[in-house]
């Protein structure tokens, strides 16, 4: 099948095998494939990833030992537990030691004409949703892992750091506390696209004069951190979204001087996000920026790397 495959380099093979899938497995045909900023972290070597990547995707059940799937229009989660161990039996799969990760982590991933995942990770998508909103599932998802993660009040003063795809999503979902929150960013069209969506954008520079409750950093780069830490107040709530390659070092002092509770976040629910995508809650059509066939991935991949960028898309 043709697939984009990462060896230490990004390209396109036309003939890869096809993946073959195990028991209570599906093997699913790719419609559509989103990159995400993780799958531009893979091809500079976080991870250290080799085989195909990608990780969002819609496509169509092809072969499963569930009848019920057959045909049917699908989303899945990317991480698969081993179902066996004390992490998996306690709901937490997402953190099974023995995890592989779709695109990720030892399992091949999305930007192939096929891929395979455990039928348990798979969700239908409703049919009033199109292909191009149900792309954005796992990104949304991982948004609302924020509201699983910290109790957010209809009083809360918010800031989310980045105005890249994840913190558009991100500012769309918090939102829907009631909270007061505001968006800042470096690029003007996007904060642009955040304003269509009913948001307060800013740039960086003008932050609120007040502290916020809870600072979410989602900038993609190792710096935004030092400045999402001093627009926590003192005892205030810290999420981390940004995965890099990039080490950086970081005076924590901040941190303890003022007691900032820090919060890791990565993968979310995506049963509340396709929810909210099938009601339109939350908005996507702004974000898409081109859609490119497979074959086309180099150049997909370049443009997604545009700092103008927002989704770009890959058909197989
Ligand atoms: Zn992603
Ligand atoms: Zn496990």
């Amino acid at each position: 099948m043709l697939s984009v495959v990462f060896d230490g380099q990004m390209r396109v093979e036309p003939d890869y095998p096809r993946p073959r899938r195990g028991e209570g497995e599906s093997l699913i045909r790719v419609t559509l494939a989103g990159i995400c900023n993780t799958d531009l972290e893979i091809a500079a070597g976080y991870m250290g990833f080799r085989g195909v990547p990608g990780h969002e995707f819609v496509g169509v059940v092809q072969e499963s030992d569930d009848p019920s799937l057959h045909g049917q229009r699908v989303v899945g989660e990317i991480n698969c537990g081993c179902g066996r161990c004390p992490d998996c039996f306690a709901g937490l799969e997402r953190h099974c030691p023995q995890r592989s990760v779709l695109g990720i982590l030892g399992r091949d991933g999305v930007f192939a004409e096929y891929t395979v995942l455990p039928d348990r990770n798979l969700h239908l998508v409703p049919s009033e949703l199109e292909d191009v909103a149900a792309v954005f599932v796992e990104p949304v998802a991982a948004a609302f892992e924020i509201l699983e993660q910290v109790h957010l009040l209809p009083t809360s003063r918010v800031i989310v750091l980045g105005d890249g795809k994840l913190g558009l999503l991100i500012a769309q979902v918090l939102a829907m506390a009631g909270c007061e929150l505001v968006l800042l960013g470096h690029h003007l069209p996007k904060l642009e696209i955040a304003r269509g969506l009913g948001i307060d954008a800013r740039l960086s520079e003008q932050a609120p004069s007040a502290r916020a409750d809870v600072v979410v950093e989602c900038t993609g780069s190792a710096r935004g951190l030092a400045q999402a830490i001093s627009l926590v107040r003192p005892r205030g709530t810290l999420v981390l979204k940004t995965t890099v390659t990039d080490k950086l070092e970081l005076d924590l002092a901040p941190l303890v001087i003022d007691e900032i509770t820090v919060v890791g976040s990565r993968c979310g629910p995506f049963a509340p996000a396709l929810r909210a995508l099938a009601r339109g809650e939350i908005q996507v059509g702004p974000f898409v920026t081109e859609q490119h066939d497979l074959a086309d991935a180099a150049r997909a991949f370049d443009l997604a790397r545009q700092p103008e960028a927002l989704k770009v898309l890959l058909r197989p």
